[in-house]
């Protein structure tokens, strides 16, 4: 155990024993000393054990394996999260790629969509829109006054699953567990927050354990002035802090992000984090094929929010490879729910029309792929199976080494699994997903799928404005951060599929990121603080560690 100034910060007062044992960020379970258990009154409170930090994590383990599915080991973690923080993210960090699809995608789904029958304590700020006019004093009400960042949604686009109400509440929940246990951000100065407008979930408003407004959801001019509502009080109440927009449906997560992008702090996880985690993965596809960005040609299924803001980035990128604007948007293709996003097609969204093709309409997404003739295609549809035998079969016969990235989440609204992309490409493909699949073997080789998630940009940036106290969140920054995600896989990595760096690492792999975007951030005169000798260390004296802290 180390001794840490943090301590101070975590406390007002000399805390009592009743604090230690039942607030969350200073208990430690079996494992205060005697010295503390004498000098804190915590005697008699204890059993006689005086446990080391592996031990509880041990107890720990132990509990998760007996619980019998992963929405029972979600409760538990939850449970340890209210807890003993420190032993939840000890746990956590201990092994990510165990722990992350528990806390976050998949299990996160399921979590949400059963909310309000698994609620216990409940986590984060609730603002309702009955309390609109109120919101700097709901702000208020939050313990901490030190808020740095606040992840928020309003519950109508959770992953892929819908409109799911205020039981949207587990997205910011899990992404704000994500900042502290891989991205080092101090858990203490992140705030989740929903914003309660209503549902249009038929299921939950007859639930009568559903936890939220039963209203229909408030949508247009009232919606807006609510959000900007909210985003002036954050503004007043916690200036420092960054808002990430979570899980907004693209017909209000598009305008969100362009009205408040050059105001406020603040990012799109579900567009700019993601597109910067799709282009990550294509630098990996890229040198596996031994070319560059500019030479592909990409089909997205889906025109939403995560393909929008893909195409985006990769837009920039091209252009900084050498193309024209005009020319980079020429080699990005969507297909929409009513088809090839050309002329002809009779839904297409404002946010699609830069990237619509005079070309002739192309109802089925094998069709689009023939007609095209894509490098890479790459899934944000929410429709499960639609990358199918037909489609990876056309893919490969176009390419030597067909770019396959089914990004949708959770897994159950995947474009298509690992595996099939390995058979049906007869092992050809470059694979990655949104939610994690297991190594396929194939043909005699063990093809290890990467993970697609913007779990590997998010925190990392979330790190760098942490630090930096950063007063914008700027596309440049996401693309640093994709290129330095990129130039973490190694060849090894490479060898076996993956495209991006093992999950195994990916503490590591974020502090390297967020490095680089600090030095971006100082670099364009974004930051609050002043730029220090050594951005590297300086960036890694902010990263939070849940070791147990030992009193004075
Ligand atoms: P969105 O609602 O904004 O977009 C979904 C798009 O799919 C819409 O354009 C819709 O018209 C289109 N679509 C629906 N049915 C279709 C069909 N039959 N054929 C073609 N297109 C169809 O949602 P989004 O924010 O863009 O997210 C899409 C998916 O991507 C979700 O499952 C989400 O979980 C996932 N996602 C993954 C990551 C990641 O890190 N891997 C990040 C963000 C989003």
């Amino acid at each position: 155990m180390r001794k840490n100034s943090a301590w101070r910060y975590a406390l007002d007062m000399r805390p009592s024993a009743f604090d230690l044992l039942f607030n969350p960020r200073l208990n430690k379970g079996l494992c205060f000393t005697e010295a503390e258990r004498e000098n804190y009154g915590l005697l008699g409170l204890l059993p006689d054990a005086i446990e080391t930090a592996e031990t509880l994590l041990q107890r720990a383990r132990l509990h998760l394996s007996q619980k019998p599915n992963d929405l029972e080991r979600y409760i538990y973690l939850s449970e340890l999260q209210d807890r003993n923080e420190r032993a939840f993210y000890q746990l956590l960090r201990s092994d990510p790629p165990q722990y992350m699809p528990i806390v976050y995608t998949p299990t996160v789904g399921e979590a949400c969509q059963k909310f309000g029958h698994i609620l216990r304590r409940p986590k984060g700020l609730y603002c309702s829109i009955r309390h609109r006019g109120r919101l700097d004093d709901l702000l208020r009400n939050w313990q901490n006054r030190e808020v740095r960042f606040i992840c928020v949604t309003d519950g109508e686009r959770i992953l892929g699953l819908g409109d799911l109400g205020v039981c949207g509440m587990g997205i910011p929940v899990g992404k704000l567990t994500l900042y502290a246990a891989v991205g080092g951000v101090p858990p203490e100065s992140c705030l989740p927050v929903i914003l309660d407008v209503g549902t249009d979930n038929q299921q939950f408003l007859m639930d009568p354990l559903y936890p939220g407004i039963r209203e229909p959801r408030v949508r247009g001019a009232d919606f807006d002035s609510f959000v900007e509502e909210f985003v002036q009080s954050v503004q007043k109440v916690f200036p420092q802090a960054a808002i990430q927009f979570e899980d907004f449906h693209n017909t209000t997560a598009i305008p969100l992000l362009a009205r408040y992008r050059d105001r406020v702090c603040c990012f799109n996880d579900d567009i700019q984090g993601t597109a910067a985690t799709a282009v990550a993965g294509l630098f990996g596809a890229c040198r596996m094929i031994g070319n560059r960005l500019c030479d592909h040609r990409l089909l997205f299924l889906g025109g939403g929010s995560a393909a929008v803001g893909i195409a985006e980035l990769i837009e920039l990128q091209m252009q900084r490879e050498g193309l024209s604007a005009s020319e980079a948007r020429a080699r990005i293709w969507m297909h929409n729910s009513s088809g090839l996003c050309v002329q002809s097609n009779p839904r297409l969204s404002a946010h699609q029309v830069p990237y619509v093709k005079e070309a002739p309409l192309q109802k089925d997404f094998a069709d689009s792929v023939a007609f095209v003739r894509p490098t890479a295609i790459i899934g944000a549809s929410t429709v499960p199976k639609s990358f199918n035998e037909r489609v990876i079969r056309a893919m490969s016969v176009i390419n030597e080494r067909p770019v396959i990235f089914p990004l949708s989440n959770p897994t159950s609204k995947s474009e298509c699994s690992a595996e099939e992309a390995y058979q049906w490409s007869d092992g050809r493909a470059i694979f990655a997903s949104g939610s994690p699949f297991p190594p396929v073997r194939f043909g005699g080789k063990l093809f290890v799928p990467g993970q697609g998630n913007n779990v590997y940009i998010f925190p990392a940036v979330g790190l760098a404005v942490f630090a930096t106290i950063a007063t914008r969140v700027t596309d440049a920054m996401f693309l640093k951060a994709a290129e330095t995600l990129a130039s973490r896989v190694t060849q090894g990595d490479l060898d076996v599929g993956l495209v991006y760096p093992p999950l195994r690492t990916i503490l590591e792999s974020e502090i390297a990121v967020a490095v680089e975007v600090a030095k971006l951030i100082f670099a364009e005169g974004f930051a609050r603080v002043a730029e220090p000798e050594d951005i590297d260390a300086f960036v890694r004296s902010k990263v939070y560690d849940p070791a147990f802290i030992e009193m004075a």
